[in-house]
């Protein structure tokens, strides 16, 4: 393996950062969720060693349901009213089709993913493959309210939630609505209390630019036990202050981990080291963009076979 890989794969973390997720997280948690971002790394590394680019992570919209109205929301409020979900062999078929592609990561997303419905489909899915991570990106308003059903899926050791948070609380909630930030905390303080691992998405606008790449906001959320942070940008955000924002969010090494939606973990310089994500929609559709719904094909197709999408291709090679 080469030496550059190994510098690679080790620039995101510090050491007080290991110690802290040492200390919070349970160790059967760390293992296999490191151990499949090692290998997922290193399959990004592989594919641009062999220029053949693959899907590295799937995103399974599980339903489209939100009762939130946040700014900026690229769900059509049709789809966020409408309470269907993805059924339970489309979900399956998905992760298979993934699983054969040798894809790791895998991310339950919405409208809002965590909800009374879903929960019983994502506990039978975590645990029916266990050398998989799954991930929620969530608004946490669910945890908040009834954590006292989420131990089935807290507890599993490739589960990992990421809480959807823009700021502090003024902030946050003129962006996500009322009580937003407070369901986030409350979230927080329950998952932190089974010791897993879970994080923040915080997407970047103008609005909230300045306060949410802030050292105090990033102390807030270590203090509250997120173990990473991953950076989202809104259309609001182009060229150069994309450029700024990811100079100011790499200036301070904090113990917390942090990646970005444009490069990757921090570090990285380029677009060539991010998640080769493809989007599978509730009714088994695939989407090379999720944000502007644009089907590349269906999950009846292999997705190797989708992934030559030159669109697709386009988001991680600059020469297709
Ligand atoms: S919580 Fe997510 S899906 Fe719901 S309105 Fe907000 S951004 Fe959209």
């Amino acid at each position: 393996m080469e030496y550059s890989f190994i510098k690679s794969l080790a620039t995101p973390f510090d050491l007080r950062m290991v110690l802290r997720a040492l200390t919070s997280v349970r160790i059967g948690v760390l293992s296999r969720n490191l151990g499949n971002y090692a290998l997922h790394e290193h399959d990004v590394w592989s594919q641009n060693k062999r220029g053949k680019i693959f899907p590295t992570l799937l995103y399974l919209e599980l339903t489209t349901y939100c009762s939130r109205n946040c700014r900026g929301c690229y769900i059509p409020q049709e789809e966020r009213d409408d309470n269907t979900m993805m059924t339970r062999e489309t979900a399956h078929n998905a992760i298979k089709n993934g699983a054969s592609l040798g894809v790791k990561f895998y991310n339950f997303l919405g409208g809002e993913p965590v909800a009374e419905n879903t929960v019983p489909l994502m506990e039978e899915i975590v645990g029916s493959y266990p050398s998989l991570t799954f991930i929620t990106c969530t608004n946490g308003d669910y945890i908040a309210a009834r954590s006292d059903q989420l131990d089935g899926l807290a507890l599993r050791n490739n589960f990992s939630v990421a809480l959807s948070i823009d700021g502090f609380e003024g902030t946050n909630d003129r962006l996500r609505g009322r009580n937003s930030f407070r369901n986030v905390v409350s979230s927080a303080a329950y998952l932190r209390s089974r010791r897993a691992l879970f994080g923040a998405v915080v997407t970047l606008r103008k609005l909230n630019f300045e306060e949410a790449i802030s050292p105090d906001f990033t102390h807030f959320l270590i203090r509250n036990g997120f173990i990473y942070v991953s950076y989202a940008f809104s259309d609001e955000l182009r060229g150069n202050l994309q450029d700024v924002a990811i100079e100011r969010i790499e200036k301070h090494r904090d113990p917390i981990f942090k990646y970005t939606s444009l490069r990757g973990h921090m570090g990285e310089r380029t677009q060539n080291r991010i998640a080769r994500t493809i989007s599978i929609g509730k009714d088994g559709s695939v989407f090379d963009v999720r944000k502007e719904r644009r089907m590349i094909g269906t999950l009846e197709q292999d997705l190797e076979g989708v992934s030559s999408n030159r669109s697709w291709l386009r988001k991680f090679v600059q020469e297709v």
